[in-house]
């Protein structure tokens, strides 16, 4: 096939060269459409060649069961699953006799581009039929930001030679054949044949509607189409519906330079309490407003949504191109999984392929809604709003396992622990706290007093309460919480957590503190101040375990003590560990697969010295082999932090394109959107040296080589604050609002409209660039020359997951 794809760097979209067949599924990940809600693999229009066929609905899955050799109490016995759903993209395209199919004839142009501006993906070809027919194709396809339910393409043919006699046929395909599952990677989705039982189709003019039920978790999918057709005079269109089909055609002859245009639109409804002609009506009203809107009434919507979208949360760099294209990539991908999700989870890879079945992790609430936060400050409430609807099955949960309060599931699409290996999966109850801490965020950065009453307090409480009752004052009185997993999935059940530890305390004291705030809701919730009061005293007496002999914090109880892992003998081809190695022995040794105690030192700066981090920083740096895409960004920050600029530098740029470069080998399942959140986390809590667990947003920035400039702004409280740093000073600018004070190297600055508040960069000490485990180091970034066309060399692969 030729000619051979290439990525250009360009700081505002992405644009493939060309096509090539064995980076399909790969380029159907970074190309794909969602909105939250509804997600689109860039799938070809055609439907074939694919890598992997993708449309899913946000909370639509199937349960499986999850079969254990040797069953244990508590252990969940239903697995869910994301699936692939009728699928509305399809438009077929018969050229004279031949099906339009890359793979055969000639094809002399294929680009496909991706602009983060409009949110639309463009698609332009011009192929030779086997037969010596020439067209060019061009499609341009939506995932409406502003009409949830709706995608759109406006998909065009034109003659070059001819004259040619074609046939569009526009489709909606349920139970789609999919690849097999290949090798054993357990990260990878189960695949689901034929998840969807028929229930009603009807095809009419230019329309079609398809319902279809779950199997088994019992939910029901409609989805419907309908057109506008351009084209010379004397075209032809027919309707047709099968079980799994819908299909309208659209036949022509097409003379040289004339063209056929179709306008698709596409609706998405779901529901599982919902009666059949509900859920079709629901379908059918959402495409009546689309074509109401029409298709550039849905193109301008777009675009002005990612205008405000942009002018209020760009990040923009000077010195790195491809940085800046790829910290663009992830805002726009992360605003994708965010923007509409509505009372729904963000899935770790969004809805952007079915890596981890489509699960939601800690990832959402730990990477995920800090970058929201500050640009996106409702979607941070429907997600903190969905955990709170998930409450009862947390309850029951922790009811199950002997605890009070909520236990959330590590793992779960609907809220059920989907998790089947207990150690890495119930045991990592820092979730519980994960999510505590991120609805204070929330509440802090908007001041949204009402959800913390009506949802945050509540999250808090439970999560206290289950904090209470897991961890025990000892003989000396000291808070310990043991039997843990913390971040790091290479050790497990270990005592002591520190990053869990601390983040405990953290969830234990707001929780009192929004008792004290809302006392008439907290009664309500059987709140009363002796609880509260053992919160408190949980939290003053929170056991932090620390390695006086080595001078460094152990991220867990005697960790420090184990043996190393013998990294000089692990060869590359060996990672990720976890598919060549047994956990058992990864658990008992000193091998990190991602950073734990070193994000301890970011989301909780205060419980340890200057000193502590630079050391900790140095010890964990040498053990830590970044198995997991969750690990880079965090390195990049406290890198930052404790001066190694350069360092930071790499990682952010790990944390940026490991989906741009494929840098895990797996972009193929779908994107990893905590690293792509991670990588703006890098540069704002990284370089901006944003710090946001107190009243007044802090920043120490720093700024590597590599780079000359960076700029960010954040929503807070009804402002926008606009930070830009060079290397000579730090601007704090209001763009919006009335006045914030902001904390520089410490300092109170009180910044209002029309008066920026600048202060001169601190000079940090370098010291010596921290190793890592050999052959784990990250790529060092080089520095970058102006803006130019794609590089075409590729990183070598991390083999991250
Ligand atoms: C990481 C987890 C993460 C999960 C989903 C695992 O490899 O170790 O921390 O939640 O992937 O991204």
């Amino acid at each position: 096939m030729s000619p051979q794809p290439t990525f250009s760097v360009d700081p505002w979209g992405i644009t493939e060269h060309g096509l090539d067949l064995t980076g399909l599924a790969r380029a159907e990940s970074v190309f794909a459409l969602s909105n939250g809600h509804i997600g689109l693999r860039a799938n070809l229009d055609e439907g074939e060649p694919h890598g992997l066929p993708g449309t899913y609905l946000n909370g639509v899955f199937e349960l499986r069961p999850l079969p254990y050799a040797e069953g244990g109490y508590g252990y969940p016995e239903s697995g869910q699953s994301v699936i692939n759903v009728t699928n509305g993209k399809i438009i077929r395209l018969l050229v004279d006799d031949e099906p339009f199919d890359l793979r055969y004839g000639e094809l002399l142009h294929h680009q496909r581009k991706l602009d983060f501006r409009e949110g639309l993906l463009r698609r332009d070809a011009e192929w030779t039929s086997p037969a010596g027919r020439t067209v060019k194709v061009s499609s341009t396809r939506l995932v409406s930001l502003t009409q949830r339910a709706i995608a759109a393409v406006d998909y065009r043919v034109t003659a070059v030679d001819g004259p040619i006699r074609v046939v569009l046929q526009s489709e909606l395909v349920a139970n789609e054949q999919l690849p097999g599952g290949g090798e054993a990677d357990p990260r990878a989705a189960a695949v689901l044949e034929a998840p969807l039982v028929a229930e009603a189709g009807l095809a009419a003019g230019t329309k079609a509607v398809l319902v279809h039920r779950t199997r088994y978790s019992g939910q029901r999918v409609a989805v419907g189409m309908d057109h506008l057709i351009e084209g010379p005079d004397g075209f032809h269109v027919t309707a047709e519906c099968a079980e799994d089909q819908g299909r309208i055609s659209v036949t022509t002859v097409l003379h040289p330079g004339e063209e056929l245009r179709l306008t698709k639109f596409t609706a998405y409804g779901w529901s599982a309490t919902r009666s059949l002609p509900a859920v079709r009506d629901q379908v059918e009203a959402a495409l009546t407003a689309a074509r109401y809107t029409g298709w550039n009434g849905l193109v301008a919507e777009q675009r002005e949504f990612l205008k405000e979208f942009w002018e209020t949360s760009d990040v923009q760099i000077d010195g790195d191109v491809e940085l800046q294209q790829a910290v663009r990539f992830a805002l726009f991908h992360v605003l994708q999984a965010g923007a509409r999700s509505e009372e729904r989870a963000i899935p770790a890879k969004g809805l952007t392929g079915p890596g981890y079945d489509g699960h939601s992790f800690w990832d959402t609430e730990t990477f995920v809604l800090p970058v929201l936060t500050y640009c996106l400050p409702d979607a941070v409430k429907q997600a903190l709003r969905w955990r709170h609807t998930t409450l009862p099955l947390a309850r029951e949960r922790a009811a199950q396992l002997g605890l009070a309060g909520a236990v959330f599931p590590w793992r779960t699409i609907r809220g059920e622990e989907c998790s089947g290996y207990w150690p890495a999966g119930t045991a990592a109850f820092h979730i519980g706290a994960d999510i505590a801490v991120a609805a204070a965020r929330y509440v802090r950065a908007t001041g949204d007093a009402e959800f913390e009453r009506e949802y945050g307090l509540e999250l808090l409480v439970e999560t206290a309460r289950m904090w209470r009752s897991l961890g025990h004052h000892d003989a000396a009185g000291r808070f310990r919480i043991e039997g843990v997993t913390g971040p790091d999935e290479y050790s497990a059940v270990a005592d002591n957590n520190v990053f869990t530890n601390l983040m405990a305390q953290t969830n234990l004291r707001a929780a009192a503190e929004a008792a004290a705030r809302h006392q008439v809701a907290a009664a309500a919730l059987g709140v009363d101040t002796e609880e509260t009061a053992a919160w408190r005293d949980a939290a003053r007496a929170m056991y932090v375990p620390y390695d006086e002999k080595l001078g460094v914090h152990p991220q867990a109880d005697g960790f420090t003590d184990h043996q190393f892992w013998d990294f000089e003998a692990t060869p590359p081809e060996k990672y990720p560990l976890l598919l060549h190695y047994p956990y058992f022995d990864l658990y008992r040794k000193q091998v990190v697969k991602q950073a734990d105690l070193v994000l301890a030192m970011q989301v909780r700066g205060d419980a340890f010295t200057d000193e502590q981090k630079a050391r900790n920083f140095a010890y964990y740096e040498r053990l830590t082999v970044r198995d997991s895409s969750l690990s880079a960004c965090t390195q990049a920050v406290i890198a930052a932090e404790v001066g190694q600029l350069d360092l930071a530098y790499d990682y952010t740029a790990e944390a940026a394109l490991m989906d741009l470069h494929d840098l895990g080998g797996n972009t193929r399942d779908g994107l990893h959107m905590a690293s792509l959140a991670g990588a703006c986390l890098a540069l704002v809590a990284g370089f901006g040296g944003l710090r946001d667990n107190t009243e007044h947003l802090s920043f120490r920035p720093r700024l590597p080589a590599g780079l000359r400039r960076l700029a960010f702004a954040m929503k807070t409280r009804g402002n926008l604050l606009h930070v830009e740093i060079t290397h000579a000073r730090t601007t704090y600018t209001l763009r919006r609002g009335t006045s914030i004070t902001v904390l520089h190297e410490g300092e109170p600055l009180r910044v209002e409209p029309g008066r920026p508040a600048s202060r001169p960069m601190a000079v940090p000490e370098t010291p010596e660039r921290c190793l890592q485990p050999p052959g784990r180091e990250p790529a060092r970034r080089q520095q970058q020359p102006g803006p130019s066309v794609g590089s075409g060399a590729e990183p070598p692969h991390l083999a991250a997951e």
